[in-house]
């Protein structure tokens, strides 16, 4: 069947433009059906100051055009929507976006995960100006500020915990006097003379017009709020894995994320393949779902083989 391909990649972040470079390279005419809004989380990233090569930083978005404009080079072919259905059950594997349907021998999830937000009008707003969910990533534009943090897992401890190296004080807010956290992280946290613990409380509403001027605080338990100065938020309460379509088709951990055999990219399915954060114990780093869309490839190949 002519209208077969070799390789469909779902999703336009780091591990899906990175699969489609190798891809298009070895003349596997990949698609990327790349999402509506491509370039996943580097897009609400400023600068990228972890990815070798950029001795001077690089931006997220900067960086994504870079990405998907090395894999157009080569011929990938891009689609600038979001998949709406797959079916997975036999080869070839098929793949809608609203009406239209799109065969291939070979898929590769790389939709990413996404952070968790706390859903306020405020939050959304002064995001990119004082409001964050990556602390490695926008941290050091913080510098002698009071940070906050929300959260009580490992994130949020190993956010808080990164933070001191800028803020004079990092502020924990959580909504429980208990936390998720590990315990050795609680530890080390507390006995780190920067850091302040302000619970049980949520933050209510971001202050400030253009940027963060503080924070409306709520007690949980007794309902009392008050404003604080704050110079920056970051909000560290979990990512949600970018997997609805495939749930029930994949493995995947609790949690959502896509299963695949340890130290490969290959799911249940022989031919499919999660590269990059969607799958379970990926390391949220650029680097590494760079490495996992390349290493997917090679897979790619060996499956086609096979075929
Ligand atoms: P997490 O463990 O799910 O913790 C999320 C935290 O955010 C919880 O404390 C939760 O509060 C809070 N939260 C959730 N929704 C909220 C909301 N709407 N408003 C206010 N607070 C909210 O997520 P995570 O910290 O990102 O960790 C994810 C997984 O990665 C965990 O298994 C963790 O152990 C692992 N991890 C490990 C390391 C490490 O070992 N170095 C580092 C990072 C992450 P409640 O507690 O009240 O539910």
């Amino acid at each position: 069947m002519s209208d077969v391909r070799d390789v469909i990649v779902i999703g336009g972040g780091p591990a899906g433009y990175t699969a489609a470079l190798y891809a298009a390279r070895a003349n596997l005419r990949p698609l990327v059906i790349e999402g509506f809004s491509w370039g996943g989380q580097l897009m609400i990233t400023s600068d990228v100051e972890n990815y070798p090569g950029y001795p001077d930083g690089i931006m997220g978005p900067e960086m994504m055009a870079e990405f998907r404009r090395q894999a157009e080079r080569f011929g990938t072919e891009f689609i600038t929507d979001d998949v709406t259905r797959v079916d997975f059950s036999e080869r070839p594997f098929r793949v809608w976006v609203e009406g239209e349907e799109y065969r291939a021998n070979s898929i590769i999830v790389a939709t990413g995960a996404s952070a968790r937000w706390l859903g306020l009008e405020s939050e959304e707003r002064l995001k990119g100006r004082g409001v964050s969910a990556c602390a490695t990533c926008d941290g050091a534009f913080f510098r002698d500020k009071h940070i906050f943090v929300v959260g009580g897992g490992d994130t949020a401890f190993e956010e808080v915990l990164f933070l001191t190296r800028f803020g004079y004080k990092v502020t924990l807010v959580h909504r429980r006097n208990e936390f998720r956290a590990s315990q050795i992280m609680v530890d080390r946290a507390r006995a780190n003379e920067k850091i302040e613990f302000k619970t049980p409380y949520v933050v209510e509403e971001v202050l400030g017009e253009d940027s963060i001027s503080g924070l409306r605080l709520r007690n949980t338990e007794t309902g009392e709020t008050e404003e604080v100065e704050a110079g920056a938020l970051f909000i560290a309460i979990g990512h949600d894995p970018n997997t609805s379509l495939f749930v029930d088709q994949l493995d995947h951990d609790p949690n959502g994320y896509l299963i695949a055999k340890p130290g490969t990219t290959e799911t249940n399915i022989p031919g499919v393949f999660a590269a990059g954060d969607v799958r379970s114990g990926a390391n949220r780093r650029v680097a590494a779902a760079v490495g996992e869309g390349s290493a997917a490839i090679y897979s790619v190949h060996r499956y086609l083989r096979t075929v």
